[in-house]
């Protein structure tokens, strides 16, 4: 606190990412980055940018990314937006869509970004509850509302809905923006992208730093209606002209143009996600079911907090929430088969 302050940052709670330790040793479970490094050919595109060039300012509008991105879905350049991260791109819905007289409606387990960029545009919401098997109801999204969001799968339970569910839940809302925060569908769910044509109601927000390896590149976008896109367009250029540098628009598209390494890391984590699952199984954990790249699981004997602590002496990090609801549970991010190994070590003899 400080006399600078205004009352607004004064009462601003902040997001609290998960930690990043200095130490290199850790086995690194914490916050759902891919245990495999980015494209081959995005790292040696993003070399090749490293020039004089660099004095110059990138493509305010990330052309050529928006159309590798269009071409990849079979849409239009005019349907994609591009922000510094999904979470940038985010903030931006927020405040281009989301601020009218009703409240924004999300699940109460969720991203837990979601409350704070509501406190920041000033946005009521209404939380609502995940059924008992801590699954999205979209019969539950009915209500008067100025918006809905939801994660699929959802964050941090992994729970995925089919796109028939998605489709219930644009219809039902025809006059207000609902956003699909697809941030881990490439690991097992199916992209609503695919309906964006037919609602113009529907944005559908993805990310590079899941699937595609590029946590550390800050690379997100958005597809959806033109008009909803010339939303963001506006606040973006209201905001920040180039939230994408040179080097993150040609080392992203050429991620999204390497589709064979895109495949083989996705396919390996997933792989690896359902064999953690049974060996967890084995040791008495719950596991919802999960179709992301991390799993949220409980033990009915022994206490989450202290099950973390235990993991972090023998150098396994882990994310623990203290939320009332889900105190008893873990989110684990899929890891290689060593890495998960040494998850598995760390819980021997619980
Ligand atoms: N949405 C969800 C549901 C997430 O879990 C995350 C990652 N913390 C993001 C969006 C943001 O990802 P990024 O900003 O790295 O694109």
């Amino acid at each position: 606190m400080s006399k600078f302050w205004s009352s607004f940052v004064s009462d601003l709670v902040p997001y609290v990412p998960g930690e990043q330790p200095k130490l290199t040793k850790l086995t690194k479970l914490n916050t759902n980055e891919n245990p495999y490094g980015p494209s081959p050919k995005a790292l040696a595109a993003m070399r090749e940018q490293l020039t004089d060039d660099l004095r110059l300012y990138p493509d305010p509008n990330g052309d050529l990314l928006k159309q590798a991105v269009a071409d990849y879905y079979g849409v239009q350049r005019n349907q994609v937006f591009l922000g510094n991260g999904s979470d940038e791109v985010l903030a931006h819905i927020f405040n281009a869509l989301f601020r009218h007289d009703k409240p924004l409606l999300f699940p109460d387990i969720s991203y837990s970004f979601y409350p704070v960029y509501c406190g920041l545009y000033g946005i009521g919401y209404d939380a609502v509850p995940l059924d008992e098997q801590f699954r999205i109801q979209v019969g539950d999204y009915t209500k008067p509302n100025a918006g809905i969001i939801i994660p699929n799968p959802n964050a941090p339970t992994g729970c995925l809905l089919d796109l028939d569910a998605i489709e219930q839940l644009v219809k039902g809302s025809p006059d207000s923006v609902v956003v699909i925060d697809e941030a881990y569908i490439d690991f097992g769910g199916e992209t609503a992208i695919s309906l964006v044509d037919r609602y113009p109601n529907l944005l559908v927000a993805q990310t590079l730093s899941k699937s595609r390896s590029l946590a550390g590149l800050r690379v997100g976008f958005a597809v959806g209606h033109p008009d909803l896109i010339e939303a963001l367009e506006r606040v973006k250029n209201s905001f920040n002209s180039y939230p994408l540098d040179r080097l993150a628009i040609v080392g992203a598209t050429a991620a999204f143009e390497d589709r064979e390494h895109f495949d083989f890391t996705r396919n390996a984590v997933i792989a690896s996600r359902e064999a953690l699952v049974e060996q967890l199984q084995g040791k008495g954990f719950e596991v919802l079911p999960s179709a992301a790249n991390f799993i949220f699981a409980r033990h009915p004997q022994h206490d989450a907090a202290g099950i973390a602590a235990r993991l972090r002496e023998q150098g396994v990090i882990v994310r623990h929430f203290k939320q009332e609801r889900i105190a008893q549970f873990l989110r684990i991010s899929i890891g290689t088969p060593e890495q998960n190994q040494a998850l598995l070590d760390g819980l021997n003899g619980l």
